[in-house]
């Protein structure tokens, strides 16, 4: 298997010609269904967070595309006046954390998004005609303005289960806007976030192997291993 350094290398030199080739020809119009923004029934929406996406999405503000907030449990309720906690915004990462008796615990790797009460992104809101939207749009994640793409080089993350379709590297996943009709012009832009994703998810892995140092987690104790090394669930280093 590559080293990551051999995948980093890999990534940086991707063509976004080739990739928008690849984009095109697979096709792709987001139809704002929402399903890669709620939960799937009993799994709640699981997309991963680098450390300063969840800084900016801290202080992110609702986007004008965005549908305004209908719960009082949603970050926009009122947040676009204050900076959000870290717990607003991230969780740990569910993957390899048990269930002891007050709750999850043990060491886990990156933050997922977080979840409100019924499973769905935090950010995610319907309007009343049911039409789903993120309040978060422009500072939304690099997982989020690439889904439901990726690219198959090892330490890259695979959205959502197999590929249903692939192009060259380019790899689909389920998602029923897939098929139709994209321009260019979108499709170049979907290909420069696509190799951005591709270079930070491959960074991100490097750093976090390296900042890697195991932790003494006691019951009911959770630690996360990100790039910038252990941390609490609440996004404060460990050593604080
Ligand atoms: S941040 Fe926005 S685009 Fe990403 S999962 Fe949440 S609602 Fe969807």
């Amino acid at each position: 298997m590559p080293s990551l350094e051999t995948e980093l290398e890999r990534a940086r030199e991707l063509s976004v010609d080739d990739l928008a080739d690849a984009i095109e020809s697979i096709g792709f119009e987001c139809t704002r269904c929402g399903a890669c923004c709620t939960s799937h029934g009993e799994d709640e929406h699981t997309a991963t967070v680098f450390p300063d996406e969840v800084r900016e999405l801290q202080g992110a503000t609702a986007s004008d595309d965005g549908a305004p907030a209908t719960g009082s449990d949603t970050p926009e309720s009122d947040a676009t006046a204050e900076a959000r906690d870290w717990r607003d915004v991230a969780r740990p990462m569910p993957y390899g954390l048990t269930e002891g008796e007050d709750g999850p615990e043990g060491e886990t790797f990156e933050w997922a998004l977080q979840t409100g009460g019924c499973g769905d992104c935090v950010f995610y809101a319907e309007d009343d005609d049911g039409v789903g939207a993120c309040t978060a749009h422009d500072d939304r994640p690099l997982i989020c303005r690439t889904y439901p793409f990726s690219v198959a080089l090892d330490g890259t993350s695979q959205p959502m289960g197999e590929a249903v379709d692939e192009a060259g590297v380019v790899r689909a996943h389920e998602c029923e806007g897939l098929g139709r009709d994209i321009s260019r012009e979108d499709a170049e832009a979907l290909a420069a976030a696509l190799k951005e994703r591709a270079v930070r998810e491959l960074e991100e892995a490097i750093d976090v192997r390296d900042e890697y140092a195991p932790a003494d987690t006691g019951a009911g104790e959770v630690v996360v291993h990100d790039s910038e090394g252990a941390k609490r669930p609440d996004g404060t280093r460990l050593s604080n």
